[in-house]
């Protein structure tokens, strides 16, 4: 399994500015290169190679960065290829999908770069970095990162890393190949239901409630309408500012909580439950301040920060069907709009079972689970 694993750098300001001149002239070499592939049309790898990897070299790049830069905007090109055939750029000759086409893809002046182990080198007791840049190697460039983070780059990282830039603060993106660890087949599940007012609720009757999260993106929400009437260039920075800030906030949080969940799979040899998220937009319905905070992406996220914890320690997954769970009665089976009188309670009209409406919903997930994984190890077994 691929992982990516993020430290923070410790640049002192002579160091700073050495990076900064770095990404600076990395990825004005590969505006360069992507002025070139646009108007050659050759936008592969080789073939743009073959046009601009002297000119790139010739800009105090050394061979190593040059080839980095060229694949990085041939690589540009492939995501924007598939990004416009995927119709994520809207239909054909509207007005975002011209405007992409019409001129080469621009990188920004502090875009991240990726340097290889010939252009950076980790010393991990002394948590250190040495680093190629345009003024010449720098040296013991300190990184911090968690224990965890830490351990796992010592010993699994592996081929390139992204240096990046963002709000000021520099920052190493290491991917890590992890070995397969073989899934311990599960005694029973552990249901997760996922939510707006609970981030997650388990089947144990656990609940990760997202008040702090909530509040963030709230005090978030008042700015931002405070800011965009305002439209100024440093409004709109800070408002950028702050969303990267909501982003890190609500991934830490789905980091906990996922942790959490794999942490008590583990621990009670379980596998773990998830609901197929594929129509949440569709199913979850809301009064209008609640929808505002609905990111389903946060949801695609925990899920997928609980799938790569769960493999990393060997335990089960099973995503399943999510139709109905909120109106099912976890004990008796009794499917009813009525079983759910509010949003926080659920009670069965037919056979009296009541308990909190998430906890119910988790409830069927995990017996889903149960009955999904039975069902496909059947076929594994037959065939
Ligand atoms: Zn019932």
């Amino acid at each position: 399994m691929k992982l990516v694993v993020q430290v923070r750098l410790l640049p002192t300001p002579e160091q700073v500015a050495a990076l900064e001149a770095t990404l600076r002239a990395c990825n004005d070499a590969a505006n360069f290169a992507s002025a070139t592939a646009f108007t050659t049309g050759d936008r592969r790898e080789y073939a743009l190679r073959k046009h601009t990897y002297r000119e790139v070299k010739a800009r105090g790049l050394g061979a190593q960065a040059a080839q980095h830069v060229i694949k990085k905007v041939a690589d540009a090109y492939t995501t924007l290829k598939a990004n416009i055939r995927a119709g994520n750029l809207g239909s054909e000759g509207c007005a975002r999908r011209i405007r992409a086409e019409s001129k080469p893809v621009a990188f920004r002046a502090d875009a991240a770069q990726p340097f290889d182990d010939r252009c950076l080198s980790w010393d991990h007791t002394a948590r250190t970095v040495s680093i190629w840049t345009t003024t010449g190697r720098v040296k013991n460039v300190a990184f911090v990162g968690s224990l965890g983070q830490l351990k796992m780059l010592a010993v699994y990282r592996k081929g390139e890393s992204d240096l990046v830039c963002r709000d000021g603060m520099w920052f190493l993106y290491a991917t890590c190949e992890i070995p397969d660890v073989p899934v311990t087949e599960p005694d029973g599940f552990i249901g997760v239901d996922v939510g707006i007012a609970n981030i997650a609720t388990t089947s144990d009757g656990a609940r990760h409630c997202g008040k702090g999260l909530n509040a963030v993106r709230h005090r978030n929400r008042e700015l931002r309408r405070r800011l965009q009437a305002k439209a100024t260039k440093s409004a709109k920075r800070l408002l950028k500012k702050r969303r990267r800030r909501e982003a890190r906030f609500a991934a830490d949080t789905n980091h906990t909580i996922a942790k959490q969940i794999v942490t008590e799979a583990e621990r009670t040899g379980r596998g773990i439950a998830l609901e197929d998220l594929g129509g949440i937009r569709d199913r979850v319905r809301l009064r209008k301040p609640q929808r505002v905070t609905l990111h389903s992406w946060s949801f695609h996220q925990l899920g997928s920060f609980i799938a790569y914890k769960a493999a990393l320690h060997g335990v089960a997954v099973i995503h399943v069907d999510p139709a109905y769970t909120s109106q099912t009665c976890s004990a008796c089976g009794h499917v009813d709009k009525a079983n759910r009188p509010s949003q926080a309670t659920f009670s069965c009209t037919s056979c009296g079972f009541a308990e909190h409406a998430d906890v119910n919903a988790a409830r069927n997930i995990a017996s889903r689970g149960v009955a999904g994984w039975a069902v496909s190890h059947a076929a594994d077994d037959a065939a």
